[in-house]
């Protein structure tokens, strides 16, 4: 039996860092922002509906999206983030359901779906069990800024852009608290594994 693992939090909670792990563990993840960035590669039905509505200003040279730009639209308009949700995550689904199937015929004894809008988008519905990496907002913001070279203020949108995590915590099965080291993390997500059984 495959448990099937929905993995979420919320930007630079430290997802990232557990999905890594929950891989180094031999586990196997899929990531829903990787299959999305597969999913509007330049010639594929996702581009092309992406390219109809916001336009070729969205466009690098070479013909790729310019994610930067479309990042830009989308983070400060919640319609404009709607219609591309709309467009990618249909096929991001498809992509994912096919891989989720390929570790289930294999045995896995566990499928991390590793989904930032797991809640939102209500896809906590499509899986066993839900896990958020939960971190305190201030650290968030903090990492957030580290990590991206943001201001506070372009950090303090991109948080406030999303469900709060303090939301996020009464709708997850089980909660890593990632406000600590990341070893203390790991032994977190460990403990939650051996709880189900999967290790
Ligand atoms: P997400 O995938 O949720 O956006 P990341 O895993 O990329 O978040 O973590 C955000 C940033 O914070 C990264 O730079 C990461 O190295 C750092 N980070 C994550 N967890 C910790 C931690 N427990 N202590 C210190 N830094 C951390």
């Amino acid at each position: 039996m495959t448990l099937i693992i929905g993995l979420t939090g919320g930007i630079a909670s430290g997802k990232s860092t557990i999905s890594n792990y929950f891989s180094s563990l031999g586990l196997v993840v899929i990531d829903a922002d990787v299959e999305a960035r597969l999913a509007v590669e330049k010639g594929e039905p996702a581009y092309r509906e992406i390219v109809a509505h916001f336009g070729s200003g969205i466009l690098l040279e070479d013909g790729s999206l310019n994610r930067a730009r479309l990042g830009e639209i989308v983070f400060s308009d919640e319609k404009q983030r709607a219609v591309l949700n709309g467009i990618v995550h249909p096929e991001v689904r498809n992509r994912m359901n096919a891989k989720q199937e390929e570790a289930v015929k294999a045995g896995s004894p566990a499928v991390i779906l590793d989904i930032p809008l797991l809640f939102e988008n209500k896809l906590d519905a499509t899986v066993e069990k839900t896990v958020l990496v939960y971190v305190e907002k201030d650290t968030q913001i903090q990492r957030l800024m580290d990590r991206n070279a943001l201001s506070l203020e372009q950090a303090q949108l991109r948080v406030a852009a999303q469900m709060p995590l303090e939301e996020k915590r009464v709708l997850a099965d089980r909660i890593i608290d990632n406000n600590g080291t990341v070893e203390d993390s790991q032994a977190q997500a460990f403990q939650i594994l051996h709880d189900w059984k999967v290790l």
